[in-house]
C-alpha cells in the first residue's frame, strides 16, 4: 500500500511543474520531427536527453544498428535516460516516440508553433504523443523531487520512427537487450487513449497482396487475351460482398475503441493493373493486377484462420472460372497483442487512475497497433501497457491539440503507478 501521505505530496509537486511541464511539450511541438522522412530527429533527441541529465538521470544515446532508414540524410537515434534506485530491479521503462506524421491539410494554426489556446496544446505531436513524452518524463523528475527513495529503478526512453513501424526506434531498443525481459519488469508506453484509459493491447494486422495473373493480347482482339483486372475486379467485388459483411459480424469481446472498429474488418489499400500510369498506353490486354490488403483480426481468431478464409475465397472464384490465376502473397503480419488482465503494470494504473481522477479506469484495446508489438514480440515482455494523455481521435487531425488539465492528471497517475511498481 501506498502512504497517502507521500501520494498527496508527489501529486502537489506534479501540479507545481504544470508551467514546466507545458513548456516542455510545446518545446517539443516546435521541433517538427516528421515521418517520413524523419526530419530533426537528433535535434529533438538532443532537447529531451538535455533535460533527461540537467535532472540527474544518466543518459545514453542509442542508434539503430543495420537499419537501412538510417542515413546521413536522415540520421535515427534514440535517447535513454535512467534514473537508478537502490535496486536494478524491478525496473520499469517508459516509452514514447518522438516523430509526428506530416502535418497534412486542413490547419487553422500553426502546427509547430507550440502554441498554448483555452487550456489546451496545439500542433502535430500535441496528442501523439509529445505530450504523453513529456507526462511521463516529469513522473519520473517528480518522484525525484519529491525526495522519495525508490527501491527498483525507472528508464525513460524517447524513440523514432512509432509512425513507420518502428524499426529503428523500440525495435531496435528491443533487439540490443535495452528493452529485454532479462533486465526489464514492465513497460508503459504513453500513447494518446486519455487519461482514464489503459490500453492493455491492439488487434492483429495481415497485410497481403493478391496477384492476377491474366495472358496478353491486342486491345482490339481481347478475346485472344485473358483481363487480369478484369479477374481483380471479380475478386475485389467478392472481398466487398461476402467477406466484409462476414468479417462485420465477428466482433470482439475486448472492447477496441473506437467500438465501431471493434470488429474483424478488411480494407482495399491499394490497386494497380494493366500498364502503369502516366507512361503512354499502348492497345494491350493487361495481363497482371495487383491488389494490397489490410486485414484487422481479432485476439479471438487466429492468424491461420485468417489466412484460409482469404485462400477460400481465392480458389472458390478460381472454380467458378477455370481461367482465373490468383497468388497470394503475404506482406506484413503482426499477431495482435494484450497484457494480461491481472498485470500488475495494469493494476498499478487502475489504482492511480482511481486515486488522481476519481474513476473508475476504462480496459481498452486499439485497433492499430503500435510499439508494445515490439515489446511483447522481440523483448519478450508481456506486462506492456499504454497510458497516456491526449484524445485519441485527434491524432494525426488537423489542429491536433491536448487539454493540459489532462497532460497534468495524466502525469501524476504515471508517477503514483511508477510509485507502486517500484517504489
Ligand atoms: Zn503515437
Amino acid at each position: 500500500m501506498l502512504r497517502e501521505d507521500t501520494v498527496d505530496r508527489l501529486l502537489v509537486e506534479v501540479e507545481q511543474a504544470r508551467e514546466e511541464l507545458v513548456d516542455f511539450v510545446t518545446e517539443l511541438v516546435r521541433i517538427p520531427t516528421v515521418n517520413p522522412p524523419g526530419e530533426a530527429y537528433q535535434e529533438c533527441a538532443q532537447v529531451i536527453g538535455d533535460r533527461l541529465s540537467d535532472w540527474g538521470m544518466e543518459v545514453e544515446y542509442v542508434e539503430p544498428v543495420g537499419r537501412p532508414e538510417n542515413t546521413v540524410a536522415y540520421p535515427r537515434v534514440n535517447v535513454i535516460g535512467r534514473s537508478a534506485g537502490e535496486e536494478a530491479r524491478p525496473l520499469l521503462h517508459l516509452n514514447g516516440h518522438f516523430d509526428v506524421v506530416p502535418p497534412g491539410e486542413g490547419w487553422t494554426l500553426d502546427p509547430f508553433e507550440g502554441i498554448v489556446r483555452n487550456g489546451r496544446i496545439y500542433g502535430r505531436g500535441a496528442s501523439d504523443m509529445k505530450s504523453g513524452l513529456g507526462a511521463a518524463a516529469f513522473a519520473v523528475e517528480c518522484l525525484r523531487r519529491t525526495g522519495i527513495k525508490l527501491r527498483g529503478s525507472i528508464e525513460l526512453s524517447a524513440t523514432v520512427d512509432e509512425e513507420s513501424g518502428g524499426m529503428a526506434g523500440v525495435a531496435s531498443l528491443c533487439s540490443t537487450g535495452h528493452i529485454s525481459s532479462a533486465r526489464t519488469d514492465y513497460v508503459i508506453i504513453p500513447e494518446p487513449f486519455g487519461p482514464d484509459r489503459i490500453c492493455v493491447g491492439h488487434k492483429g494486422v495481415y497485410w497481403f497482396d493478391i496477384v492476377a495473373q491474366g495472358r496478353v493480347a491486342h486491345g482490339s482482339m481481347p478475346h485472344l487475351g485473358r483481363s487480369a483486372i478484369d479477374d481483380m475486379a471479380a475478386l475485389v467485388d467478392s472481398v466487398r460482398t461476402q467477406l466484409k459483411p462476414r468479417l462485420s459480424l465477428r466482433e470482439s469481446k475486448v472492447p477496441v475503441v473506437p467500438p465501431e472498429s471493434a470488429t474483424a474488418s478488411i480494407n482495399v489499400n491499394a490497386i494497380s493493373g494493366g500498364q502503369p500510369e502516366g507512361l503512354v498506353q499502348t492497345p494491350c490486354v493487361a495481363d497482371l493486377a495487383v491488389a494490397t490488403f489490410d486485414r484487422r483480426f481479432l485476439a479471438e481468431e487466429t492468424l491461420g484462420d485468417v489466412r484460409a478464409e482469404v485462400a477460400e475465397l481465392v480458389s472458390a472464384l478460381e472454380a467458378e472460372d477455370p481461367g482465373r490465376r490468383y497468388t497470394i502473397k503475404d506482406r506484413l503480419i503482426v499477431e495482435p497483442v494484450s497484457a494480461p488482465d491481472d498485470s500488475p503494470v495494469v493494476r498499478a494504473l487502475a489504482n492511480a487512475i482511481q486515486r488522481v481522477r476519481g474513476r473508475s479506469p476504462e480496459l481498452v484495446v486499439s485497433p492499430g497497433t503500435y510499439d508494445q508489438k515490439h515489446v511483447a514480440r522481440i523483448a519478450g515482455l508481456e506486462h506492456c501497457v499504454a497510458y497516456g494523455p491526449g484524445p485519441l481521435e485527434e491524432a494525426h487531425q488537423a489542429d491536433e491539440s491536448c487539454a493540459i488539465d489532462d497532460l497534468v492528471t495524466a502525469a501524476q497517475t504515471l508517477a503514483v503507478a511508477a510509485l507502486e511498481l517500484v517504489g
